[in-house]
This record gives C-alpha cells, sequence and structure tokens, in this order.
C-alpha cells in the first residue's frame, strides 16, 4: 500500500448553546480544527483530526493546513502507511513541534492499518484491558450560579465525576469549588484545573483552603516554565499534584518524574504529536510507578475514538480512578461522525469494528467546513 495524497479540510464547529468552556487560558465557544484523510493507493482512507489551539500548542488551522500541504504530504507521499513508525520520524524530519498536526495524521495511519487488518486499533496496541471508560465532564470558571447550573445538568444526565476550572481569581476559584461540593455531596469525585493560572504563591494558599473539599487532584497549577516549583508544590500539598500543560514530550515527561514533580500524568494522543509517543510517556510513567489520565482539548468524533482505543488498550491509564476526558462530542453541536461515538455519562465504550472504528460524514464535513481558515480564530 502506498500514499498518493493527504488532504488537510478546515472545519469549525461550534459548542452547544450553554456548553462554552472558560479557563485561565481564554473562552472556547468554537473549535477550529482540521479533518484529515490519507488517501492510498488501496482505495483506503485514514482518517486524522487535528484539534489545533494556538493559545494551546502555537498551531492554528491555517498553520495545520499549510504545514500538511507544504511538506509532510510531500514527504509522506510513496511511502507505506502500515510503516506507521517510518512516517512518523520522516515527519519528524520535515517539521519540528506541531504536535496536534502529526497526531493526526499518525492517528490516520492507525485508522489505515486497522481497516488494513480488519481489526479496531486498541487491538493493534494489545488488545482491550478497560472495555468500559469513565468520562468526567467540565465546568469552566464561571460565576457560582452558571457553574452550578452546569454541575446540576451533568449530574442529572448521569455524570459520575466532575472537573472544575479554576487558576483566575483564587477567592473566586474557592468559592466555586465549595459550592459545586455542597451540591454534589460527598459521593462525586472532583478535580480541578488551574491551567497555569496561579502563581507559586497562589497555588500554595489557594490548594490548602482547597483541602477541605476532598478534590481528587489539582491538573498544572502552575505555568510550565519551572518544574522546581511545581515539585515543590506537590512536596507541600496533601491533594495529588497532575500535569497536563507542562506534559508535552517525553522529555517533559521524564524531567517531571526525576523531579518528583507530579503524581499523575494528563495524556492524550494530540499532545504528544501522536499514539506511538504517547506510548513512551505511559512507559515512563508505568517505570516510575505513576499513574496516567487521559486530558483533552475538547475533540471532535475521530480525535475522541483515538484517544478511547489509547485509553482501552494501557493498564497504566487509570480511568476507573481518573475517569478521562472522552467529552468533546458531548460539548459540539456535531462530531462530524454518521454514527456518535457511545460516551455515556458516566462511562465511554470503545469502539470495535476496524481501525478507530468511525465514519466521517461527509454532508455534515460539508457544513462545517470552514473557508476562512487562513484568518486565525482563537475558538
Ligand atoms: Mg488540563
Amino acid at each position: 500500500m502506498k500514499i498518493t495524497n493527504i488532504e488537510a479540510i478546515p472545519v469549525n464547529v461550534p459548542l452547544k448553546d450553554g456548553m462554552t468552556t472558560k479557563t485561565s487560558h481564554g473562552i472556547h465557544a468554537t473549535s477550529p480544527y482540521v479533518i484529515i484523510q490519507v488517501h492510498t493507493d488501496s482505495g483506503l482512507i485514514g482518517l486524522g483530526e487535528a484539534t489545533v489551539a494556538p493559545r494551546w500548542s502555537g498551531e492554528t488551522s491555517a498553520s495545520c493546513t499549510a504545514a500538511i500541504e507544504g511538506l509532510i504530504c510531500d514527504a509522506l507521499t510513496g511511502m507505506n502507511p502500515l510503516n506507521i513508525q517510518q512516517c512518523q520520524y520522516r515527519m519528524e524530519r520535515v517539521i519540528k513541534a506541531n504536535p496536534f498536526t502529526k497526531a493526526a495524521v499518525e492517528m490516520a495511519l492507525w485508522d489505515l492499518l486497522g481497516k488494513h487488518c480488519n481489526e479496531p486499533v486498541f487491538r493493534l496496541l494489545g488488545g482491550s484491558v478497560h472495555d468500559v471508560l469513565p468520562i468526567r465532564m467540565v465546568i469552566g470558571s464561571y460565576d457560582i450560579p452558571q457553574a452550578l447550573a452546569l454541575a446540576k445538568q451533568f449530574i442529572g444526565e448521569g455524570t459520575r465525576c466532575l472537573k472544575v476550572k479554576v487558576g483566575m481569581d483564587p477567592l473566586a476559584d474557592i468559592e466555586r469549588v465549595e459550592a459545586i461540593r455542597n451540591f454534589a455531596g460527598p459521593d462525586i469525585p472532583i478535580s480541578v484545573d488551574a491551567n497555569c493560572g496561579w502563581t507559586f504563591d497562589q497555588a500554595q494558599r489557594t490548594i490548602r483552603e482547597l483541602e477541605q473539599f476532598d478534590l481528587l487532584f489539582v491538573e498544572q497549577p502552575i505555568a510550565t516554565d519551572s518544574p522546581e516549583q511545581l515539585a515543590e508544590l506537590r512536596c507541600r500539598s496533601n491533594i495529588p499534584i497532575m500535569a497536563d500543560e507542562s506534559n508535552f514530550t517525553t522529555a517533559n515527561a521524564l524531567d517531571l518524574i526525576r523531579r518528583d514533580a507530579v503524581d499523575i500524568l494528563s495524556v492524550y494522543p494530540g499532545k504528544h504529536g501522536g499514539i506511538l509517543n504517547t506510548l513512551k510517556i505511559t512507559a515512563l510513567a508505568a517505570a516510575a510507578g505513576i499513574k496516567c489520565a487521559v486530558g483533552s482539548n475538547l475533540e471532535l468524533g475521530i480525535g475522541t475514538a483515538a484517544m478511547l482505543h489509547l485509553g482501552s488498550a494501557q493498564n497504566i491509564i487509570d480511568s476507573t480512578t481518573y475517569p478521562g476526558d472522552f467529552i468533546g462530542p458531548l460539548y459540539h453541536v456535531h462530531d462530524l461522525l454518521t454514527e456518535p461515538l457511545s460516551l455515556g455519562p458516566p462511562a465511554a465504550i470503545v469502539p470495535d469494528s476496524a481501525g478507530l472504528g468511525v465514519t466521517l460524514d461527509h454532508d455534515v464535513l460539508q457544513r462545517f467546513k470552514d473557508d476562512n481558515a487562513s484568518h486565525i480564530s482563537l475558538g
């Protein structure tokens, strides 16, 4: 089999009314992403999705499309798509960084391999360890009435775990978490995610105040530029610490582990440049005795499917203790698939048909196609 073309299709899919998120990175109201189709001379097409966000990885749908059309397509055309390692190495040679763009191409290669073998991707990764993957719904850093309305909606729909965005104003953060804990009662696990928003001193004081609310973990309390401060914070915190923005590369993960800076690593294919790179990080975590949880950039259907296959096949990704962010499609007006994924709440089920197990709805794709992708949107 040979790759004949890699097609990059910019889309812009809004979040549902009332389901936008708000973090210390800003408001996420619409998703200017890129759908990838890897075409082959066999007629099989591999599907990928780049959940690019400039404030997250520096990539935009315009930069992703340019990288695919200007560099990656030329580099991979003529290669056997089943040689995923070789294709990944070739991508690394033609363009640095750009993890979400590379991950989109790489997940399309896994999709092709699965379709070629008539096996789901999780089986190609060693088989399923977890058949059912609990999810957690995310509540933006909104004022208390709006945050409580979301908590009520999510729990009413069957959600058994919540993540609350903090990292804005420490006092308002504490009040938001207190209100949600009081509403949810003691049996709903709650974590918080500061998205780098607190200073070291704010983080230290705020985490101490949050200890009374029985939190599962605090995610990315401070900025990424000081892993030694993250280690110091972890040392002083009675709540487990998770790294998300600090953990993009294998080198990042190794550094955090060596410094004893984290209890849990947030992982997902987009952030690490693909499934293979994520497996390197989960292997490091397993060697260090650190658990992993699946994070998210609010993917559509294809990106979420890649996360489900990975989460299903890795024992060290503990979605039972730390429910995963297999949630993007629940927030968007459409997932771009002909058949939606089974995401619950309270739990997602990994698709078991060939490849990623999803089919792109081309009519819906046309509806959300973004002809103005060269204009940078912050989502
Ligand atoms: Mg996060």
